[in-house]
């Protein structure tokens, strides 16, 4: 265990520049990994990474195999929230690049009631999965308070909502999804008024038009629509 703690370590001080360097060669002992550099990560499509570990002496290199999410928990901004371990690499890029946009935009408004969310998000274990291709809305289904949470997202969700022509950006559903998942770790029920808040506050930084309505029913406006949502 030691030594994929040491990998996560690595990955989060040294990972990105050390990636894209030559591998000389593939396969090795488990205590290839003691002692180090870790030069690559690969997702294998099915949860898996491969990791490929340079001895720094020798220059001698090894493949190691290890879930992608030892992998993800490197990432400091809500690291609990993870991509099923059957989902597509590009899907799990892609989780991680608007995760990064959100944790971007909440620190370029450091006043906003979003960051309590956030801080209050990172607590909860979430599984992000792939919206089966028949879904035409991402799900957060219930459970219990204190318990890991599930749900749905698309990656490509962009456009415009039907019902009142509102922006539809896939960083900002995702926040609509996530702050769902904090309600059910929380044991709360807000309905739709905390996720479409907490998606508009994305919108209105991406400089787009906040939703007004959800599935035809008007939404109090004081309370969905920034600025005005944040007092
Ligand atoms: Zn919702």
């Amino acid at each position: 265990m030691w030594r994929v703690t040491a990998v996560v370590l690595f990955l989060l001080t040294e990972g990105p520049r050390l990636q894209g360097q030559d591998v000389f060669s593939s396969g090795g002992a488990p205590a290839a990994m003691d002692g180090g550099i870790v030069i690559g990560v690969t997702p294998l499509g099915n949860g898996d990474c491969d990791v490929k570990i340079k001895n720094p002496r020798t220059h001698y290199v090894h493949s190691r195999t290890v879930p992608c999410d030892t992998v993800s928990r490197g990432r400091t901004f809500l690291p609990k929230v993870l991509p099923s371990r059957d989902a597509p690499p590009q899907f799990a890029k892609a989780l991680s690049a608007y995760l990064d946009s959100i944790q971007r935009a909440a620190a370029a408004d450091p006043g906003s009631p979003v960051n309590n969310l956030l801080k209050q998000l990172a607590e909860a274990p979430v599984t992000v999965q792939p919206r089966p291709p028949k879904d035409e809305s991402n799900v957060t289904p219930y459970s219990p308070p204190g318990k890991p949470v599930s749900l749905t997202w698309s990656p490509s969700d962009n456009g415009r909502y039907a019902a009142d022509g509102a922006s539809k950006s896939a960083c900002a559903t995702l926040l609509h999804e996530l702050t769902h998942a904090w309600e059910n770790y929380n044991g709360l029920d807000n309905g739709e008024l905390q996720a479409v808040r907490a998606e508009n506050w994305l919108i209105w930084k991406q400089g787009g038009t906040q939703r007004t309505r959800y599935n035809g029913n008007a939404l109090p406006r004081d309370q969905v629509i920034w600025p005005a949502a944040g007092r």
